[in-house]
């Protein structure tokens, strides 16, 4: 029998799905550029400049434990993590005191209600899987993160889209309205997962408290990922779970801890859910090197919050002087990264992003541009440290 016989067995609806461009490998590009690695400044993915923590590296050294398996429950792990969220709640209380009035009694979100996963990936993954199959929809609201899609397909799930306004505001009115229309059945498929970004990627921008309640008042399960909120001046809704049974929100080590390579997130659930999660979940999801890494970096909090304070400064600093590079119109943002329309960049004739994305990468300057709806023309720029701003400005202002 041929291949193509068997192919027929394949899950049908997988056939359709979009392929994943994957990003090339730092050490693949290098060798391309001809620039060794150090010298790169890779500002095309969000992760922290500074790196671990020291005690991250130190911890993984000396663990001595890597030929047992994990412990499925991740007690320990969900034990710093409840403590961490507490003291982020407490500090925020604090910080709220010195200005106007404040809630610093909100209770902390228990243990019970906390799961760890690999990388907020696995997370949203599960929750797909949890809540969707054939006939089901989630709602997204682009331009935004690419993987709520992406893991809504791979079940066969529809992916309603309402797209934000030019200032990429969530149009709280049009998912009103695309609920209520799937209420009457004008919708052929029933959304159940909305899926929120706050601060979105790559937009930057805020998901206000009003809008957010809003939504929460839907007959769907709210998704808030909350990838980038260190960075934000505002504060985490983590402690809303408590009081929205329809509400879960989605943290990850991969930004402000710094360890994306080592695949470490969490989620924040309503309790109802908790039972169905732990039947769900694959028993070793979270390997040992990242819980290690991840309960090192929970020790080293402070420090690790004052390395998320210096890139705070330095975006605001970058996203200062992007707007002083001619060609480039930078959009506010509360993330790790500055979102820009490229107008009239004209080296080489062609004007537009990508062009200015292979100018860079030529002087081994790594950042990420879009060219689709939405953000036609768009370069995506990570905060990088000190130095790497400065050689970025230049080569920004050298190709005016
Ligand atoms: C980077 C990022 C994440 C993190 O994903 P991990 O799997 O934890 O590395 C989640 N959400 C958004 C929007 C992101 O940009």
């Amino acid at each position: 029998m041929e291949a193509t016989t068997f192919q027929s067995l394949l899950n049908p609806h997988l056939a359709d799905l979009e392929e994943y461009t994957p990003i090339q490998p730092f050490e693949v590009l290098s060798q391309r550029l001809g620039i060794p690695a150090h010298d790169i400044v890779k500002l095309d993915a969000n992760e922290n400049p500074y790196g671990a923590h020291p005690a991250v590296a130190e911890a993984l050294a000396e663990y001595a434990y890597y030929h047992i398996y994990p412990d499925p429950q991740q007690t320990e792990l969900r034990q710093a993590l409840a403590a961490h969220l507490e003291n982020e709640q407490r500090l925020s209380g604090n910080a709220k005191e010195s200005g106007e009035s404040a809630n610093s009694a909100a209770p902390a979100v228990p243990v019970e209600q906390i799961l760890p996963g690999h990388g907020t990936d696995e997370i949203l993954d599960y929750l797909c899987r949890l809540f969707l199959g054939p006939g089901d929809a989630i709602i997204n609201t682009p331009p935004t993160f690419g993987m709520y899609s992406f893991d809504a397909k791979l079940v066969g799930a529809e992916v309603l889209e309402v797209w934000r306004d030019d200032g990429y505001h969530v149009d709280v009115n049009a998912i009103f309205d695309l609920v209520s229309s799937a209420a009457q059945k004008r919708e052929p498929v029933l959304p159940k997962l909305l899926f929120l970004t706050s601060p979105n990627n790559p937009t930057g921008n805020w998901l206000p408290d009003k809008d957010l309640l809003r939504l929460l008042e839907l007959p769907v399960i709210v998704v808030l990922d909350e990838a980038y909120v260190e960075f934000a001046v505002e504060t985490s809704r983590t402690p809303w779970v408590l009081e929205h049974d329809n509400l879960v929100i989605i943290r990850t080590f991969s930004k402000s801890a710094g360890i994306a390579g080592l695949r470490l997130g969490y989620g924040i659930f309503p309790g109802w859910m908790m039972p169905l999660l732990w039947k769900f979940k694959q028993p070793y999801n979270v390997n040992v090197a990242a819980t290690v890494a991840g309960l090192a970096s929970l020790r080293h909090a402070d420090e690790m919050q004052t390395i998320v304070d210096k890139i705070r400064v330095e975006r605001d600093r970058l996203l200062r002087a992007l707007e002083d590079v001619p060609y480039l119109s930078p959009f506010p943002s509360g993330a790790n990264f500055v979102l820009c329309r490229v107008d009239n960049f004209k080296v080489e004739g062609s004007g537009d992003a990508a062009a200015l994305k292979i100018a860079l990468e030529r002087q081994g300057i790594l950042v990420r541009y879009y060219q689709k709806p939405g953000l036609d023309n768009c370069i995506r720029i990570s905060v990088g440290r000190p130095e790497q701003t400065d050689r970025l400005l230049a080569e920004l202002h050298r190709l005016a």
